[in-house]
């Protein structure tokens, strides 16, 4: 018989308060692909981030969990699988470009020097006819204790009456939102610094209680048909529940030339004053 392999508690603790334990870490579609016009990937901006999210590992090794936006490859694929109402199996569809993207940064991880470890989120995740869900931790607790990288993405899940749904990629963070892993901070970057408060260019809503979304809702800009996941509508009602079961959530705008991810460890008061951000969190006094 082979020897039982201890699988370890989750993540080193912080040092300091305020830090995070785990950084689930959501690189957007939007700052990898141009969904709207071409409907091109840009395999450039994910070696550019790439490269953060390297040096970032090898500061924080085993506390950063990545998820992958879909962006253009997935959202076509999503519009195809929601207007199909006959096939209850369509969301397998999912599977081929989310995995797609998942190996583009598993590939570019490696070049840099990352233990990179693609997972599908369809063989870890599901829900039960009570409501609860079973979420299969273990693989990504096992591989963060070596210092590894689970990479995540967007995923076709079993429902609780047995077919499939689409998990979006701002709602597989839900896996780490546990005892185990926290305090857990998600961090989705994407190609607008926040919640704006008005158009383009306009001051970001600096915090959003997710027990009380109607201040965001009146913000929302109206849906891009292109758009299989409800833009900022889809991602602040994810991460709202996400911040209910006690994460802290924060949306903020990814830039392929920045410096260093270093800050998203800080505690949030600590962030660079230019680096704008929407906390969704409960309890937060500024
Ligand atoms: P993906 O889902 O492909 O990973 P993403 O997470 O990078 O993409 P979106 O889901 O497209 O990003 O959400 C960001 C978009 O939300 C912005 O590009 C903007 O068009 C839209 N949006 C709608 N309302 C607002 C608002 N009030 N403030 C900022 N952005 C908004």
């Amino acid at each position: 018989m082979s020897p039982t392999v201890t699988v370890p508690a989750g993540p080193a603790a912080p040092t300091r308060p305020g830090e995070p334990r785990l950084l689930v870490l959501k690189i957007g579609g939007s700052v990898l692909s141009d969904k709207q016009d071409t409907g091109e990937t840009d395999f450039d901006a994910i070696g550019a981030f790439a490269g953060q999210v390297a040096d970032l590992i090898a500061e924080y090794p085993g506390r950063v969990v990545l998820v992958t936006g879909g962006g253009a490859l997935c959202h076509p694929v999503g519009l195809r699988i929601k207007a199909d109402r006959q096939d209850p199996y369509a969301a397998v569809a999912l599977t081929e470009p989310a995995f797609t993207m998942r190996w583009a940064w598993t590939a570019r991880l490696r070049e840099r020097g990352v233990r990179a470890v693609p997972l599908q989120v369809t063989a870890m995740f599901g829900e039960r006819a009570d409501g609860s869900t079973i979420t299969e931790t273990g693989v990504v607790r096992r591989l963060l204790a070596e210092g590894a990288l689970p990479v995540l993405s967007s995923d076709c899940v079993v429902t609780s009456v047995g077919t499939l749904r689409i998990l979006s990629s701002d709602e597989v963070p839900a896996l780490m939102v546990a005892e185990e892993f926290g305090p857990v901070r998600i961090v989705t970057l994407t190609d607008v610094p926040g919640i704006l408060t008005g158009g383009p260019g306009s001051p970001v809503l600096r915090h959003l209680d997710p027990d009380d979304l109607a201040v965001a809702e009146r913000l929302f800009w109206p849906t891009d048909a292109w758009d299989a996941t409800g833009a900022m509508a889809g991602k602040v009602e994810a991460l709202a529940e996400h911040a209910r079961r006690g994460a802290e959530c924060v949306i903020a705008r990814g830039d392929r030339a920045a410096g260093s991810l270093r800050h998203l460890f800080a505690p949030m008061a600590e962030w660079p004053a230019d680096t704008p951000f929407t906390l969704i969190s409960r309890p937060w006094s500024p």
